[in-house]
């Protein structure tokens, strides 16, 4: 049997950033706080746990250093943050500040900001936090404000899909160009996404099964496998290698495997390690006995 991995999956370059920087700074400074999980995988935060970067609120009269996630937070946290005199880490993707960045000045200009994303992900909240009061998240299919804002400046999560976040836009013009009077549009779109699900897409036309390893609570997980299987390839999403069962790959000459975006390296190595295991039992068994 034949493993292939995709050609892109995994963590994207924002949070191996993100944690590079926060493992360096444990190292020198003894012990760090994160605000919030660098990734919603327990594994991943154990590991860092383990090097001095611990996951929670910081305690009142805490000096140790504090950590921003990939994700960003609101000017309101770094104040908090300020506030107690604390060194802050910031790990916030260069994209992500490109947004927070982008939804102040708009905001300061006197602009409404509608950021097309989900209100409960912690980088919109961030996002909403550098708009102040002028900052509005909007899912796809909700209800636009009423009335219509007329000076208009749009932007997008990071990690929401191009073609959702044009018909949004498309939606905006159709139902509101005749009360706008000012539009302002900046591209914030992050490439990791699609790159990924391109690459699953491509590898699961080549096999006869596709693995697809992360969370079940992950989002971008479950995007991966509606993917593979609208190429046709049966799809089977796992947490971790104890997941994998050997009926599933009987009748298998290839497999692909591909991680959502908060999957380690690690996890992927296991699951690798697990199927060859898997096809070398599979083989013994077909093997005529002596
Ligand atoms: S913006 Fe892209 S690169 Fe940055 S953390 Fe998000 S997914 Fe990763």
């Amino acid at each position: 049997m034949e493993i292939l991995l995709a050609k892109d999956m995994g963590f994207c370059w924002g949070v191996r950033r993100a944690i590079d920087i926060m493992e360096k700074a444990a190292e020198e400074r003894g012990e760090i706080i994160s605000v919030g999980p660098i990734v919603h995988n327990p594994q991943v935060v154990q590991e860092l746990q383990e090097k001095g970067v611990r996951v929670g609120a910081k305690p009142e009269n805490d000096s140790r250093p504090v950590a921003i996630t990939a994700h960003g937070v609101g000017p309101e946290v770094l104040d908090e943050v300020k506030a107690t005199g604390a060194e802050i880490i910031d790990g916030t993707c260069p994209i992500v500040t490109r947004s927070q960045r982008w939804a102040r000045k708009m905001a300061d200009a006197g602009f409404t900001v509608l950021v097309f994303g989900d209100p409960n992900h912690r980088e919109v909240k961030g996002v909403l936090g550098w708009a102040g009061n002028k900052g509005v998240a909007i899912r796809e299919g909700d209800p636009l404000p009423h009335p219509f804002p007329a000076r208009v400046a749009v932007i997008s999560q990071t990690t929401q899909s191009p073609e959702k976040f044009s018909e949004f836009v498309s939606r905006l013009m159709r139902e509101h160009v005749s009360e706008i009077s000012e539009f302002r549009l900046v591209n914030t779109l992050c490439n990791v996404t699609s790159t990924q699900q391109s690459a699953a897409r491509e590898l699961a036309q080549e096999v006869d099964l596709m693995i697809v390893v992360g969370g079940k609570a992950s989002a971008n997980t479950r995007h991966l496998v509606e993917v593979c299987s609208e190429e046709g390839a049966p799809a089977r999403h796992i947490e971790t290698a104890a997941d994998l069962e050997p009926d599933w790959f009987r009748d298998c000459r290839r497999v692909g495997v591909t991680a959502g975006a908060s999957t380690p390296d690690s996890a992927v190595q296991h699951v690798v390690e697990r199927i060859q295991e898997i096809a070398l039992q599979l083989e013994a068994a077909r093997a005529p006995s002596a």
